[in-house]
C-alpha cells in the first residue's frame, strides 16, 4: 500500500488504554470495550473485512512500569502478558455479545481458557469469518504487544496494521501538549524512527519498514472511524516506506 486503498485483511491493535474510559486510565470499562466491539461487528457485517486483533495489556499491568520495580524483568513481563489475557477474554465476551464469532489464540499455554497459537488455524479462521485475537504477546519477555501486532500482522498476511489511539493520527509534537502541533497525513518508517515520534516502539517500526508492512494510526473511540479506515478513506496518519523516486 503506498496510498491509501481499501483493506481486505486487517490487524487492529488495541492497546490496553483502548479497554479503559479515557479520564479513569486502568482498569476495564464495558462500555468502552463494547463500543469497539460494536464497531468491529458492523464492519465484519458490512463488507466482510477479515480482522485480526492484538491486544495489549497496559491498563492493567506492563512489565516496565513503576509497579513492576524492583522485580526480576522477565516475571514482570510474564504478568504483562497474562494482562493482554484478560482483555483479551473482555474483547472475546463483547464481540460475542454483538453476535461476531470470534477466536482466541495465546502465545503462553493456556488450553482451558484459548487456543495455542497456530498461524495457519488464525489464517482459517480469518477465511471463515471469525475475528481472532490474539493474547499474551509473543509469549517472550522484554517484547511489546506493538511488536507483537507487526510479527502477527506478517503471519497472517495482513495488508496493514491499524493502530486505534486516543489521537487521530501521527503528530509533529504532543497535541496534547501543544496546540500548535501538525498531524501528518502520510509519513514514511525512517522519519519515524528519526525522528522519535511515538507510533510504535522501534522495534516493531524496523520490522514494519523491513517488511513493507504499512500501519494506519486513527483515533479508535470516533465512530465509523475503523470501517473509514478499512474503505481507504483518508483518516488519520498512514505511515509506510518512502516511495521510490527516479534520481
Ligand atoms: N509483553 C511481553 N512480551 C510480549 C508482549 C507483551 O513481555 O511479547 C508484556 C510486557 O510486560 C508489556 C505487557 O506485556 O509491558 C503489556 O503489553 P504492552 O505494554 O505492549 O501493552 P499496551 O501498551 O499495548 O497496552
Amino acid at each position: 500500500m503506498t496510498d491509501r486503498t481499501p483493506l481486505r485483511r486487517v490487524l487492529l491493535k488495541l492497546s490496553g488504554e483502548a479497554f479503559s474510559d479515557p479520564e479513569v486510565k486502568g482498569g476495564i470499562d464495558p462500555r468502552i470495550v463494547s463500543q469497539v466491539a460494536r464497531e468491529i461487528g458492523e464492519l465484519q457485517a458490512s463488507d466482510g473485512t477479515e480482522i485480526g486483533v492484538v491486544v495489549g495489556g497496559g491498563n492493567i499491568f506492563r512489565g516496565n512500569s513503576p509497579a513492576a520495580a524492583g522485580m526480576d524483568r522477565s516475571s514482570a513481563d510474564h504478568m504483562g502478558m497474562l494482562a493482554t489475557v484478560i482483555n483479551a477474554l473482555a474483547l472475546q465476551d463483547a464481540l460475542e455479545k454483538e453476535g461476531v464469532e470470534t477466536r482466541v489464540q495465546t502465545a503462553v499455554a493456556m488450553q482451558e481458557l484459548a487456543e495455542p497459537y497456530i498461524r495457519r488455524r488464525a489464517v482459517r479462521h480469518l477465511e471463515k469469518g471469525r475475528v481472532v485475537i490474539f493474547a499474551a504477546g509473543l509469549g517472550v519477555p522484554y517484547f511489546t504487544t506493538d511488536t507483537t501486532a507487526a510479527q502477527r500482522a506478517l503471519e497472517i498476511g495482513a495488508d496493514a496494521i491499524l493502530k486505534g489511539t486516543q489521537v487521530d493520527g501521527v503528530y509533529d509534537r504532543d497535541p496534547k501538549q501543544d496546540a500548535g502541533a501538525i498531524r501528518y497525513e502520510v509519513i514514511d518508517f525512517l522519519a519515524v524512527l528519526n525522528q522519535g515520534l511515538k507510533v510504535m516502539d522501534a522495534t516493531a517500526i524496523s520490522l514494519c519498514m523491513d517488511n513493507q508492512l504499512p500501519i494506519v494510526v486513527f483515533e479508535l473511540l470516533r465512530e465509523g472511524n475503523i470501517g473509514r479506515v478499512v474503505k481507504g478513506e483518508s483518516v488519520g496518519t498512514l505511515v509506510r516506506a518512502a516511495p521510490v523516486t527516479d534520481a
